[in-house]
């Protein structure tokens, strides 16, 4: 059976709310939202109760910027400098992004070296730091 991309996105997240349980214990595990499917309304509303959203440049991200919520985007094929919506700058924004790469930006159509080491090179550190700048 072909599995499209969605069904791609649903399973890679599906490890990440996974993962973050098991790594919190049961007590803390209860507040991880299992990824569904929401209208832009349900989203936009479930940002709005958060402390702080991560994402990367995709819709969501764009939803939650109509938001007060700061935010914390990650920018692999695409430049923040380009990409980023804008904000009152009087809200918390950060943006991670990976080394220099010569390929980017690029049209996120093909991935020239077939691996999107743009996404897959941003770490965990930065983007705790990028957080924890955006909280504090
Ligand atoms: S790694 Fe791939 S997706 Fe990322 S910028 Fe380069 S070509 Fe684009």
């Amino acid at each position: 059976m072909n599995r499209g991309p969605e069904s791609s996105e649903q399973d890679a997240a599906a490890r990440v709310v996974d993962g973050a349980r098991a790594m919190l214990g049961d007590t803390l595990a209860q507040r991880i939202v299992s990824c569904g499917e929401f209208s832009l309304a349900q989203l936009r509303a479930l940002v709005e109760r958060a402390a702080l959203y991560i994402g990367g440049d995709s819709g969501p991200l764009h939803i939650a910027a109509t938001s007060r919520v700061p935010i914390v985007g990650l920018y692999g094929p695409t430049l923040p400098a380009r990409s980023a919506p804008w904000r009152d700058p009087s809200i918390r924004v950060a943006a991670v992004e990976p080394e220099p790469l010569p390929c980017r930006p690029c049209d996120q159509r093909v991935c020239a070296p077939g691996d999107f080491r743009c996404l897959t090179s941003i770490g965990a550190e930065q983007v705790v730091t990028a957080a924890i700048k955006c909280l504090t």
